[in-house]
């Protein structure tokens, strides 16, 4: 029998439903399983209606069926204290596995079967945020790493060793992982000894050395982060669901200059960023740890690309933001509400995230020169 483990954060999870900001059932389609479409249609009564708003979409071959968001983009079956009519009415074991399981995530693995939480729910963010030890993961995966049959488990130790050495800044931790990574599809026959070998601290100064010399003018380096964000947010600035987060900000990325000043902002707003840094590196940490998780490297690393997309647009847009607030400080409510919305609108979307790449770049998987562009300081 599979083992089973738990982050601390799943075990500890509670949704606030009504008193939630940022509510799951709003602004997104939410999947239903064919089960519960068909357990829903054969309902008699006033429920029966509510299920005209199910769609059925083709993906891949594979019928899916969507809730049609009803006005302002909210789940029709919601009251108008924000509470789901389906639980009061029926209980929880009436809905649907996606509503049943958000944020929580499900992993079944070679060995055990691992459950973690998803930083698209605002709460789960409160919870790291909130925490002294902010990356509390489970410490069974140590015993793993010292398994030598379960090379995925010890792709993504290394990954959380080197996304947790905070003797490096964040934007270091997360090039040596991407280089990591990239090393491992080169020499795939060394992989043992690639990863022993990014346990070596003058190795890991070496290279960071070397990054540092590389030749990316500090401008190119911003262009790039500021058209990432206008590609990213052209189609979700003015969906009512993310507008209150995007929109200000997205008219500022459109007529940004790229002068002088600009660069001299952004090298200031790093320091300012320090506060959030460690509450950054620990999403990343729970990402890599529940995401991270493929037989295959490359998918490892398009997972990976996903999660510091969502970083860089975080930090990014709180850059904008510290611009419009005069560069004062900038509440964590709002850096939470960024956190939440990237993980929904790129964490959820790898298959858009790829197609984005392969047109960007003719393969999905970037060069290791795009990271240090996007990434370095
Ligand atoms: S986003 Fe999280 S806290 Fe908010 S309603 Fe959904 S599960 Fe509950």
């Amino acid at each position: 029998m599979k083992k089973v483990i738990k982050t601390k954060l799943y075990k500890e999870f509670r949704c606030i439903a009504d008193q939630c900001s940022f509510s799951c059932c709003e602004g997104w389609d939410i999947n239903v399983d064919e089960d519960t479409y068909h357990k829903w249609n054969n309902e008699q009564g006033p429920f029966s209606k509510l299920c005209k708003n199910i769609y059925k979409e083709k993906e891949e071959e594979e019928t899916v069926y969507k809730i049609r968001m009803g006005k302002e983009l909210h789940c029709p079956f919601l009251d108008e204290h924000k509470l789901c009519n389906i639980i009061k009415d029926y209980g929880d074991d009436y809905l649907s596995n996606t509503c049943k399981s958000f944020p929580r995530i499900e992993n079944d693995m070679e060995d055990a079967i691992e459950y973690s939480v998803s930083c698209a729910c605002p709460a789960v963010v409160d919870m790291i945020y909130s925490r002294k030890e902010k990356i509390e993961l489970p410490h069974t995966i140590i015993n793993r790493f010292n398994d030598k049959k379960l090379l995925t488990y010890k792709i993504r130790q290394h990954m959380l060793y080197l996304i947790e050495a905070k003797r490096f800044n964040l934007q270091e931790r997360i090039l040596l992982i991407f280089s990591m990574l990239l090393s491992l599809t080169e020499e795939s026959s060394e992989i043992e000894a690639i990863l022993e070998k990014y346990k070596e601290e003058s190795y890991l100064i070496l290279l960071l050395g070397v990054i540092k010399d590389t030749e990316i003018s500090r401008e190119d380096s911003f262009i790039e982060k500021n058209e990432l964000f206008l590609d990213i947010t052209e189609d979700y600035k003015k969906e009512f669901h993310y507008q209150p987060y995007l929109e200000d900000i997205a008219r500022l990325a459109e007529d940004i200059d790229y002068s002088g000043k600009t660069l001299f902002d952004w090298r200031n707003y790093e320091k300012f960023s320090m506060e959030y840094e460690e509450l950054f590196g620990a999403c990343l940490a729970y990402k890599i740890y529940s995401n991270c998780i493929d037989e295959d490297v490359e998918d490892i690393i398009m997972s990976y690309q996903l999660i510091v997309t969502e970083y860089i647009m975080v930090n990014y847009s709180v850059f904008l933001k510290w611009l419009l607030n005069k560069k004062k400080r900038i509440p964590y409510e709002e850096v939470r509400n960024l956190i939440v919305t990237y993980s929904r609108i790129i964490g959820y979307n790898l298959e858009g995230m790829t197609m984005f790449w392969e047109d960007s770049f003719d393969d999905a998987i970037w060069e290791f020169g795009y990271a240090v562009a996007l990434l370095k300081d």
